[in-house]
């Protein structure tokens, strides 16, 4: 007789294509097939319980099947699922924005709600883009991001994407984007001072010469997170602010995966005191219930489209689930979590439980760095410690090292040869150790 185990992962193979994952390696792995999570854990269909070690791609903040949040959605769901925000509103969806308006760094006063990251980040682009043709600029239509940028899988988000692996078979169908240098200190010569020089002498040269031509910097403020958890010397992400407000370039934030506490500050943008003209959120926006992200513009972008309808201003873009109520509600409910648990200083203490019991990691031979901003950790492991010499990418030492990891009990997901640990912000101290041991036990199998 067959099991409902062996029943759901031949529909499996035979019905679903993964994202990210070549189907063909997929094909001959036993899958995993999450049936329930509870807390910060998740279970499969056959009864096995996993650490969520990486908030189910970053998202996941107060934990799985939390009742407050089930709350939340069954209310509204008594009330209405879903209504469009086009020519009408709906209450969570205005209470929701005047929250965030509220949290997030000060001259973000409007929200565009989307349903992605990645469409948060189009939104962005077609108004920094907008933002200019509205007030007869018309050449300020480039954009300038950074070296392994990530900010989605939508065509714009892509243009702006600097990963070779993922973007580089599209070029063709994109608009080209500047790319400037990211300050990769562990693997700049110059180590942490000459990244940055690098960075903002790109950046510095660009705007003197070409900021007529550009209407926007993208960036994952602090945090670099798909390109390999790489953080910015301090400093630097001020200073691009300032160098964009100098010469008249918007700045768009990306905070889909820094933000809601994350790094150990609401958002990233808080930790350097920044203002970006348009911010993107998403993925921790619902606590990680459910697919609402937004997109925040100070007054000054919003003013560049309020006009007579005649005038042509008008920002036409808006999805069907733009503003979804239950959506809004969860996340309204997440918010208030945030405030009552005291999240984010949480987040700074079980940061410094994390950053010690990694400590012990350093000296291992195979781990080059150990970088970690609140509880976004990555570890890269190389061949050679001395040299810095990478692993070559066929051996996927860092799927190695994720799936011992799953067979311990805990869930991650590697960036090449970086080893991901990105835990539900509510992970308390016992939970926190128990997966470090983990992640120490998988890194020491596969190196
Ligand atoms: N921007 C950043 C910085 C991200 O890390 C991600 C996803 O990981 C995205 C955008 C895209 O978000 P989504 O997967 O929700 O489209």
């Amino acid at each position: 007789m067959i099991t409902d185990y062996e029943r759901l992962a031949a529909m499996n193979k035979d019905y679903l294509w993964h994202p990210f994952t070549q189907m063909k390696d997929y094909y001959h792995s036993e899958p995993l097939i999450i049936e329930r999570g509870e807390g910060i854990m998740l279970y499969d269909v056959q009864g096995r319980a996993y650490y969520d070690g990486f908030s189910s791609v970053w998202l996941n903040v107060h934990g799985h099947n939390v009742p407050e949040l089930n709350q939340a959605i069954t209310d509204q769901l008594g009330r209405v699922a879903h209504s469009t925000l086009l020519g009408m509103a709906n209450v969570p969806a205005i209470e929701l924005a005047e929250k965030l308006v509220g949290i997030t760094p000060k001259g973000l006063n409007k929200v565009f709600y989307s349903d992605s990251g990645a469409t948060g980040v189009e939104i962005a682009i077609k108004m920094a883009f907008q933002y200019w043709h509205n007030q007869g600029v018309h050449g300020k239509t480039k954009f300038i991001t950074m070296k392994q940028a990530y900010h989605g899988d939508t065509i714009g988000a892509v243009s702006v994407g600097a990963i070779p692996l993922y973007h580089d078979v599209f070029r063709p169908m994109l608009f080209p984007s500047h790319v400037i240098p990211y300050p990769y200190a562990y693997r700049h010569e110059g180590g942490e001072t000459g990244a940055l020089e690098a960075t903002l002498t790109a950046l510095r040269s660009l705007l003197e010469t070409r900021a007529d031509e550009i209407a926007a910097l993208i960036v994952e403020p602090i945090v670099q997170g798909a390109g390999g958890i790489i953080i910015m010397p301090p400093g630097c992400l001020r200073e691009m602010a300032a160098l964009c407000r100098k010469h008249g370039v918007l700045l768009i934030a990306d905070e889909v995966a820094t933000g809601f506490g994350r790094t150990g500050a609401m958002f990233a943008c808080d930790l350097e005191d920044v203002s970006p003209d348009l911010m993107v959120i998403g993925k921790g926006l619902t606590g990680g219930y459910l697919p609402v992200a937004a997109t925040l513009a100070t007054d000054e972008v919003y003013g560049a489209f309020y006009a007579d309808y005649q005038d042509q201003k008008t920002f036409f873009h808006g999805h069907s689930f733009t503003g979804n109520p239950l959506g809004c509600a969860v996340a309204l409910a997440s918010l208030k979590l945030f405030e009552e648990w005291n999240l984010v200083e949480g987040v700074r203490t079980k940061a410094s439980f994390v950053e010690s019991k990694l400590a012990a990691l350093k000296d291992r031979p195979y781990v080059g760095e150990i970088r970690q901003k609140g509880l976004m950790i990555g570890i890269e492991l190389v061949r050679d410690k001395v040299s810095r010499e990478p692993y070559d990418w066929a051996e996927r030492i860092g799927v190695r090292a994720s799936l011992r990891a799953r067979e311990l009990g805990m869930l991650t997901r590697p960036l090449g040869n970086v080893i991901v640990f990105i835990p539900p912000l509510v992970s308390n101290e016992a939970e926190l150790d128990a997966m470090t041991d983990i992640l120490a036990e998988s890194i020491l199998h596969v190196t």
